[in-house]
């Protein structure tokens, strides 16, 4: 990370939203363009100095350059100094931009306060503002933009529950658009967060994918077994010539349903992706095994 970077991050907070960032990086570059990189220069020239004392000659080269050229490098404590106030202007502007600005809990986009709606996406917009998502509601501290638990007692922050909110308010939604538009597969009520149902296409039947995130990949493969077992228990089966469990049909209203459970970890280990579509078994839904042939002679007289 680039002391820039650095500079912007320690002023802002760690988890601060990229909107706030924004609001501030104009300032900050105007900033940059003297004192960030006067700071940096001098940081370069002690960088440079050290190294140099690695060797006598090489220092007193250095020395002589330095007293030729008339210049001083700024000491550390001045450099700190420096670099202190520049975080506490940043932190002065991140705070007003945050006053300012309201943030899209669908998109993520920033608006300013006076907003109701979403320029970016149209939803509606929070009545907090930024600044007020992370004033604490218990102790009244102010904490910094992109905070999730109040600094002074601990307590969750108005911004963060807000959020937890419009989540669970989203992860609902998919499960209602899957009963509307999948009446025939069993909607799977996991648990997880970022829910998505999206049709696919290019398919030769109409297909569905569905992914969710659970907390650890042991969830998820439990969520995955335990999904199987509730399209169990709603009829579906395993079927044609290479029945698994991984591929799970059912016939409704002479349609084929068909849940396919066998390549959902191929993404991350706790966010598995199932696969909805009316494709029908290999071998269809009434493949029998070929008998075995009778053998013949002794043992087929014996036991046929
Ligand atoms: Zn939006
Ligand atoms: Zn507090």
């Amino acid at each position: 990370m680039g002391l820039f970077d650095k500079l912007i991050k320690d002023a802002v907070g760690n988890a601060v939203s990229e909107a706030v960032k924004k609001a501030v990086q104009p300032k900050a570059d105007e900033l940059a363009a003297n004192a960030v990189s006067q700071a940096a220069n001098a940081l370069n020239q002690t960088a440079n100095q050290t190294a140099a004392a690695a060797g006598a000659a090489n220092q007193a080269a250095a020395e002589g350059a330095q007293a030729a050229s008339g210049t001083e490098a700024p000491s550390k404590e001045e450099m700190q100094a420096a670099l202190g106030t520049l975080g506490s202007l940043l932190g002065g502007f991140a705070q007003r931009a945050a006053e300012n600005m309201k943030l899209c809990p669908k998109c993520g986009e920033a608006a300013s306060a006076d907003k109701d709606f979403c320029p970016s996406c149209g939803a509606k917009l929070p009545d907090m503002t930024v600044a007020d998502g992370v004033k604490c509601a218990k102790c009244g501290k102010q904490n910094e933009p992109g905070t999730r638990f109040c600094s002074g007692c601990g307590e969750k922050l108005p911004a963060a529950v807000q959020a937890e909110q419009a989540a669970a308010e989203a992860d609902a939604e998919v499960l209602k658009q899957w009963a509307e538009k999948l009446p025939d597969f069993p909607v799977w009520s996991c648990g997880g967060s970022d829910m998505e149902l999206e049709q696919e296409t290019g398919t030769e039947t109409e297909s569905w994918r569905f992914s969710v995130t659970l907390v650890t990949p042991v969830a998820a493969e439990n969520a995955v077994k335990q999904y199987r077992q509730v399209l169990m228990q709603n009829g579906f089966k395993t079927e044609g010539q290479y029945p698994d469990e991984e591929h799970l049909y059912k016939r409704v209203n002479g349609v084929s349903c068909h849940v396919d459970t066998e390549h959902c970890f191929q993404g991350d280990a706790d966010s598995p992706t199932i696969y909805l579509d009316h494709s029908q078994p290999t071998g269809g839904y009434d493949y029998q095994k070929p008998e075995k042939k009778q053998s013949g002679g002794l043992l087929g007289a014996l036991f046929g």
